[in-house]
């Protein structure tokens, strides 16, 4: 089956690529823009950078240590998305691999000397991850031979010894790799590489062992903390190795971990991270909006991790938190012509971006860029788009489960359903049954959806009006048999809404941001109209403009007086400000419009007390 995860159990099983086909919508656009446009923007940057020719021999080498891993990321992303540019770099790649197994271009010192920054097995991890791709998408190939010859080495050189590598990824794909193949050494290794964290594993580094999950064995560590996509790749790949070697204790631990991670270290935009100087999350509650680092891969790597605890435990507390980062990091993190992309993903920008050609060397928000010195997170949105649709729907022994809904096709059993819906613009989806057959379809109900409702409509009576009844957030759930033009209707309430942070987020204190469905919203001022410093809410009614392109919000302008001292006896708000309507559209909309200023958390008036 066509899925980046397979698990051997668990309470869900994926839908594939062959069952889910998204069709125009929200995510089939960006689906169809990332095969046509996105994939081959990295190809032709990653050769023009070098990267490319790194394994063509070319010197001296260019790129980071680990440029190796964003080949492996698009050649991932070129089998999801069946690209045919993939047999030519795939051969460019394995003409590179020595005779034992040991790949890597950027490494010129002893193997595996410094395994704390070497990113060697790191590297692998990416390259064994497009080899599954390719053999769920295609069967044995070049791609598949070099994965499996890196994957033996690394399981002649590591098996033996404490050693891991300081980025996790490779725990994942070598798991992938024995779901595939049946190899059982592949889970063994990841099993070591998981339980080897934290013994420790590595030596001591400036940012302290936290930073590479080093500092306490994945079992006993009690939140995510240090580098955060390190931390959720490898919280994936303990998940990956609990469910196939039946370990409750190692899966409860890291279900604890996010639960504590989620409640005190998550942005509103299902971002994480909030230290740029190690990538790394940061105490309970330090969630700065304008320093949010928020890396895109640090989404993505959250989507992965949601998706394997959906898998295993069929929670839909999971579900939520992917969509949430779905539409809010993964759809921030690609321009809306699919060329350019954020690296972090503040809640805040205070001064705009200067329009820069070329490589940006420097991680750091304010405009898309349509490459980076690090370029971590162009391929990762491409792998990710070109796999997406694997991670929209599951099954279980009762039938089917919706938990995103876009246009498009899904077959399970006999059953093939067509989704029809404007999502996230309205909340309206409709489930058409196109083949019929005996089954649940259970609809995810988001839980800022309160007042949802969902009808069943048989066929002979799709001409009349539908009978409604409440849908619960959590699933709801239709059984029985189908006929070919049966139809489920749900509808989500969708009017935004007033969000208030927790009092403990100090730095979000006295502000309030606006959501509408699954959608964050953002003040974006482009010309320094308005002034986004300035600004200050009352929490009043909110309009909804553009099917939700645009929600309006009363506001004042409270100019600051100048002042060679920012700290002084009067309330920030005290005097009266000119009253405007402030235009907020999607967070993940922002920044396509040129340089410009952003705010998510809008400032609370203190002339207008707010009336819950
Ligand atoms: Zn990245």
């Amino acid at each position: 089956m066509a899925s980046p995860v397979l698990p051997s159990s668990g309470v869900l099983s994926p839908l594939g690529l062959d069952a889910v086909r998204p069709a125009p919508g929200f995510w089939g656009d960006r689906v169809a823009l990332n095969r046509e446009v996105t994939v081959a923007h990295c190809l032709e940057w990653m050769e023009r950078e070098g990267w490319i020719g790194n394994f063509r021999g070319e010197r001296p080498p260019r790129g980071r240590e680990f440029s190796d891993s964003e080949i492996y990321k698009l050649l991932e992303a070129m089998a999801w998305a069946d690209h045919p540019a993939l047999p030519e770099l795939a051969e460019t790649v394995a003409r590179a691999q020595e005779s034992d197994g040991y790949l890597n271009t950027r490494w010129s010192g002893e193997r595996y000397t410094d395994l704390e920054w070497g990113h060697e097995l790191y590297c692998y991890g990416h390259l064994i991850q497009a080899g599954v791709a390719r053999l769920r998408t295609h069967g044995e190939d070049r791609l598949t031979e070099v994965a499996r010859r890196a994957a033996d080495h690394v399981c002649d050189r590591f098996m033996a010894g404490t050693q891991t590598c300081g980025h996790p990824v490779i725990e994942m794909a070598l798991v992938e790799l024995y779901r595939c193949t049946g190899a059982e050494r592949y889970l063994e290794m990841a099993r070591r590489f998981v339980e080897r964290r934290g013994l420790p594993a590595l030596a001591d580094i400036p940012f302290g062992r936290a930073y590479f999950q080093d500092d306490v064995p994945v079992r006993q560590a009690r939140v995510l903390r240090g580098h955060a996509v390190r931390a959720l790749y490898l919280a994936s790949g303990a998940v990956d190795v609990a469910v196939e070697t039946g370990d409750q204790e190692l899966l409860k631990a890291v279900e604890a971990q996010w639960e504590r991670t989620i409640a005190t270290r998550t942005h509103l935009t299902g971002g994480m991270g909030s230290r740029h100087s190690d990538e790394s999350f940061g105490d309970d509650f330090e969630l700065p909006p304008d320093r949010a680092y928020s890396e895109t891969c640090a989404g993505i790597a959250l989507i992965m991790l949601a998706h394997r605890l959906l898998l295993a435990t069929g929670e839909v507390r999971y579900a939520e938190a992917a969509e949430r980062v779905m539409f809010n990091i993964l759809a921030t993190g690609v321009a809306v012509d699919g060329r350019s992309f954020f690296y972090a993903n503040p809640l805040q920008v205070r001064v705009p971006a200067a329009p820069r050609e070329g490589v940006n060397q420097a991680a750091e928000g304010g405009l898309r860029s349509p490459w980076f010195a690090v370029s971590c997170c162009p391929n990762n949105i491409a792998r990710t788009l070109a796999s997406l649709a694997a991670y929209l729907a599951t099954a279980d022994g009762t039938g089917v489960r919706l938990h995103h809904y876009t246009p498009g096709e899904i077959r399970h059993g006999g059953l093939v359903l067509r989704v029809e819906t404007g999502y996230p613009w309205s909340g309206g989806v409709t489930v058409r049954v196109v083949e019929g057959g005996s089954g649940r379809i259970s609809l995810r109900v988001p839980a800022w959806a309160s007042g949802a409702r969902v009808a069943r409509v048989p066929a002979e009576r799709s001409g009349t009006s539908a009978s409604w009844g409440p849908a619960e957030p959590g699933y709801a759930v239709l059984d029985g048999e189908w006929r070919p033009g049966d139809m489920i209707r749900l509808e989500l309430p969708m009017a935004p809404r007033w969000t208030f942070p927790d009092r403990r987020i100090d730095a979000l204190r006295g502000c309030a941001a606006v959501e509408r469905g699954p959608l964050v919203y953002c003040a974006e001022s482009v010309a320094g109209e308005p002034p986004l410093d300035d600004i200050a809410v009352p929490v009043g009614p909110l309009a909804e403009r553009e099917y939700g392109h645009v929600v309006e919000v009363p506001a004042e302008i409270v100019p600051a007086t100048g002042s060679a001292w920012p700290y002084g006896p009067a309330r920030p708000y005290a005097q009266a400000g000119e009253r405007v309507t402030l235009r907020l559209l999607p967070y993940h909309r922002w920044g396509n419009r040129g340089p410009a200023t952003m705010r998510v958390w809008l400032p609370l008036s203190d002339r207008h007390p707010r009336r819950r």
